[in-house]
């Protein structure tokens, strides 16, 4: 017997989503826990694998699913096919991940001329038999014949016209018949055959239709985006579900619900509801739905049922639920459940109500939140004291505040957001073919649907912001525009919108920086108390490191010292030193600096204390201070005309025989400032390198002007010795770049020992802090052992290692063939961005090993970009690092992670 590819809701196992799809599993836990869910059965991923692989459905296949029909055909006391009492399925797809809208549904399958006639019986409602009828030609014809929606939507809006009526709910019972038969001439003059009418034919085709859907480019667009790979979701598996009707008359009804509010994480009903529809319409956004609190005075027993179902769901998956629910006629059935996708500040919320109301532990709770959601608390907000007038007002569908250009479709957003362009996606409602459109947008605003609507469902999943449903909002696709009573938005009319209020206004209204919530202060302290890593940021100035602080940083794992040379007021003093002919000159500017960078240095150190101030020694190639040749030789060329204009006027107030008067410049003066950018051009062709990345910088600049490297450390120590008079407990290291040998080390460690000295002599007390090297390059790897010998810690400067490991040019990878690299599966990812845990990862771990060789308790972490990044603080974890150190705003991010990493360690 060849595999089991078809299971019945009652036998399916509920936790094998990779065989069964998400939603396939969920059915068949909800129907084993004893919720009402309409008989159905699930067709596995293998089978989709195998038919796509072999462009046949397994052999075998369509006879068992024939089996299963009857035995829905038992269950429900129906027919498939039958004349009366018909039995109609829907056919859903559903993958191991969610991936709203991206693959396909059809419903009401199994109507023909033979069952419509026995469903209109059955029901005594002609007008619901066609309804459900068009809508299954549509759906049908769309999604496995091809046909294009437009063709049936001609043709509806004509029925609407002729009759009179702008609303779909307008039409009669013959108004749809007329439709239906439209739409079946529709599907025959476009696939140049009739409508298929036998009921298994429709199954066959339907069952290969979703199976395809996984190959759709709208399916692969989006597992490529949200990087699901084969082994987290694999194909699609096909549910097929008998049919049941919320739109068979006023006491039914159709709806969405989330066990918690989605937006806000509040433990509260959550949803919305149309009476007498089917689910597209909700999801969809066609009629705007009510909220689920409505219910209560319009239905209070299914009401009362629907909060018992919630609460069930929620029990028994101890994870907040996204569900959808159908009433027909006076009966309550659950569809489907899946985790909720929510933003950020919900999981968080959740997270922690969840663990106080004893449904899941810490551990649990952590784990909910996965680091990178937590970016989009780091958006920003409309500053509240703002006086601008809203425009229009829509649902508030998902938080954060965002302004851009309007535009009107999904390509033009597309062309406009590569382009860098900030662009907000107006749209009347949004389909799943959109989804490039939401990536290249700001934000999204529709003026149909609810909260539960495509465009809000997956604007929160992203975390954008979006307004859905701002009905005052006329949207003119064709015409590029929209109009708000007098007003009219042309594309490219810059809007704000704010997805935690639904608020639309004209223009760009300035915006504030995130606070953080009690509650995330909360998942994040939970979060250290179990971390093994601790997390650093790099932060060179003391505003920096005042952030870093509030971010939650224990220490600055990299001060880039280079940094405090760029102020305005510092880089004179530095050129000074670039352009000095003589040791002495250079010493001139060098005590300018000094005390700058002791002051600095003693800020950062005061602000950071008890925590570790990692200071890089100077590390950038000299040519960076000064301007481009070009610019020089630009500057020198139109010097020289000024002079020959100063040069002229004093001729000619010469021969007048008249002053020129005092305030006016020389000819010595322009002489002496094209002699400074003479020198300045001569030094800047002295200093060019054709590769400079690897050229003089870093520690060989400590060789070649050891006089730089002095007053650097001499401001670390003299900064060091006035806090610890002071009393104040500082932790700093210094720290070496670019290192490849221990020679390197042990040279510059000889002036540390002189200098500290010195100052000990000086302030007499004993100076307490670290000396140690970066690890950047190959050979500072394969030489850990000895520069372990110097050195009291390791940091890896991944930007620099990555470079070297790869041979790619840090600054022109990126924007030359990287791209094509991830997109062509090259490599897996950036690894400017996601350490290579194969490549720089392998030297890392070997590293840590011979350094640890000679120094049992070496401290090691890594300063690099990927030090922010979750998966690579996961490696950073496995291979013993002691901390991580990133940019101010991804520490929050890096904390969780660290805990995760801790969570999830083998
Ligand atoms: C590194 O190379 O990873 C590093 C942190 O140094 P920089 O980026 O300043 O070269
Ligand atoms: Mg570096």
């Amino acid at each position: 017997m060849s595999k089991k590819h078809v299971y019945s809701f009652a036998e399916g196992d509920g936790k094998n989503k990779h065989l069964l799809g998400g939603k396939g599993a969920n059915l068949c836990e909800m129907t084993q826990i004893g919720l009402n869910v309409p008989p159905g059965f699930v067709i596995t991923t293998e089978a989709c694998l195998e038919y796509l692989d072999r462009k046949t459905l397994p052999a075998g296949l369509l006879e068992v699913v024939g089996n299963h029909i009857r035995l829905l055909e038992e269950k429900t006391g129906k027919r498939f096919g039958g004349e009366y009492n018909p039995l109609l399925v829907s056919v859903r797809s559903g993958s191991a991940m969610s991936m709203p809208g991206m693959m396909d549904t059809i419903l009401n399958l199994g109507l023909n001329a033979t069952t419509l006639p026995g469903l209109i019986k059955q029901t005594n409602n002609e007008r619901f038999g066609y309804d459900a009828y068009r809508r299954f030609i549509q759906l049908f014809g769309k999604v496995a014949l091809g046909v294009p929606d437009a063709l049936f939507d001609e043709e509806f809006d004509e029925v609407k016209r002729q009759a009179g009526v702008k609303a779909d709910v307008g039409l009669n019972a013959g108004h749809l018949k007329e439709v239906s038969e439209r739409f079946l001439n529709v599907v025959h003059r476009h696939t140049g055959k009739p409508f298929p009418s036998d009921v298994f034919e429709q199954l066959e085709i339907a069952i290969k239709a979703v199976f395809n859907s996984w190959m759709g480019k709208r399916a692969i667009d989006y597992r490529r985006e949200f990087h699901i790979t084969p082994d987290m979701a694999n194909g699609t598996a096909v549910n097929v579900v008998t049919m049941v009707f919320g739109n068979m008359g006023n006491d039914c009804a159709t709806g969405v619900g989330f066990t918690r509010n989605p937006g806000t994480g509040e433990n509260e009903m959550y949803g919305e509801y149309l009476v007498n529809a089917q689910g597209e319409d909700v999801v969809a956004g066609i009629r705007t739905p009510k909220p689920v609190q409505a219910m209560r005075q319009e239905m209070p027993e299914l009401y009362r049922q629907l909060v018992e179902l919630r609460d069930k769901l929620e029990a028994h998956y101890r994870e907040v639920q996204d569900y959808e629910y159908t009433i027909e006629k006076g009966t309550l059935y659950c569809l489907q459940t899946r985790n909720g996708k929510m933003n950020a500040q919900a999981m968080v919320r959740s997270s922690v109500d969840m663990f106080s109301e004893g449904l899941i532990s810490k551990n649990q709770a952590l784990l909910r939140v996965k680091p990178e959601v937590l970016e989009q608390l780091l958006h920003p907000r409309l500053d509240p004291n703002h006086a601008h007038k809203p425009l229009a007002q829509g649902l508030p569908a998902s938080p954060g505040a965002a302004s851009g250009r309007c535009v009107f479709d999904a390509d033009q957003a597309e062309i406009l957001g590569r382009a860098g362009q900030k662009v907000i996606l107006v749209r009347e409602e949004t389909k799943p073919e959109d989804i490039h459109g939401f990536f290249a947008s700001q934000g999204i605003l529709t003026s149909r649907g609810g909260k539960t609507s495509h465009a809000a469902v997956v604007a929160r999943g992203m975390g954008k912001a979006c307004v859905a449903g701002a009905e005052g909002i006329k949207v003119h696709t064709r015409a590029r525009q929209a109009t708000v009573g007098e007003v009219t938005l042309r594309e490219g009319d810059v809007i704000t919108i704010d997805g935690s209020t639904g608020d639309v206004y004209l223009g760009e209204i300035p915006t504030i920086d995130p606070t953080f919530s009690d509650e995330l202060k909360t998942v994040l302290s939970w979060a250290d108390d179990i971390s093994h890593l601790q997390i650093m940021a790099n932060a060179d100035t003391p505003a920096a490191a005042q952030l870093a602080l509030d971010y939650g940083a224990m220490g600055i794992g990299l001060c880039r010292t280079e940094r405090m040379f760029n102020a305005t007021d510092r880089l004179p003093i530095v050129v000074e030193m670039i352009l000095a002919h003589t040791l002495e000159e250079r010493q001139a500017a060098l005590d300018k600096l000094l005390p700058i960078q002791r002051e600095d240095f003693k800020e950062i150190f005061k602000i950071m204390a008890p925590r570790p101030v990692t200071v890089r020694l100077l590390d950038p190639p000299m040519h960076e201070f000064l301007p481009g040749e070009h610019q020089l030789e630009d500057e020198l060329r139109a010097l020289e005309q000024y002079r020959m204009m100063v040069r002229g006027r004093a001729a000619a107030f010469g021969a007048l025989n008249v002053s020129c008067g005092s305030d006016n410049v020389s000819e010595e003066q322009v002489n002496a400032v094209i002699a400074k950018k003479e020198m300045m051009l001569r030094k800047v062709r002295e200093l060019y390198e054709v590769n400079p990345m690897l050229g003089h910088r870093g520690v060989r600049l400590g060789m070649t002007y050891p006089e730089i490297y002095e007053m650097q450390i001499r401001g670390i120590l003299e900064a060091t010795a006035q806090c610890q008079k002071e009393g104040v407990p500082v932790a700093p290291e210094i720290m070496v770049p670019q290192v490849i040998t221990s020679q390197e080390l042990r040279i510059v460690k000889a002036s540390v020992d002189k200098i500290q000295a010195e100052i000990e002599n000086q302030y007499g007390l004993k100076l307490s802090f670290k000396f140690g090297s970066m690890v950047e390059t190959v050979r500072a790897c394969m030489r850990a052992q000895e520069l372990a010998e110097v050195a009291e810690f390791f940091s890896f400067g991944t930007n620099d290692l990555t470079q070297a490991t790869f041979s790619f040019s840090r600054e022109d990878a990126e924007n030359k063939f990287l791209p094509l690299y991830t997109d062509h599966g090259i490599l897996k990812d950036n690894p400017f961005e996601v350490l290579d845990m194969n490549g720089v990862g392998a030297l890392m771990q070997m590293t840590v090993e011979r350094g640890r060789q000679t120094k049992n308790h070496l401290k090691v972490g890594i300063c690099g970009e990927q030090g922010g990044h979750p998966e690579s603080i996961r490696f950073c974890q496995k291979i013993g690092l002691n901390y991580v150190s990133c940019s101010a705003p991804r520490v929050p991010i890096a904390r969780l992670a660290a805990a995760h990493a801790k969570l999830l360690e083998k």
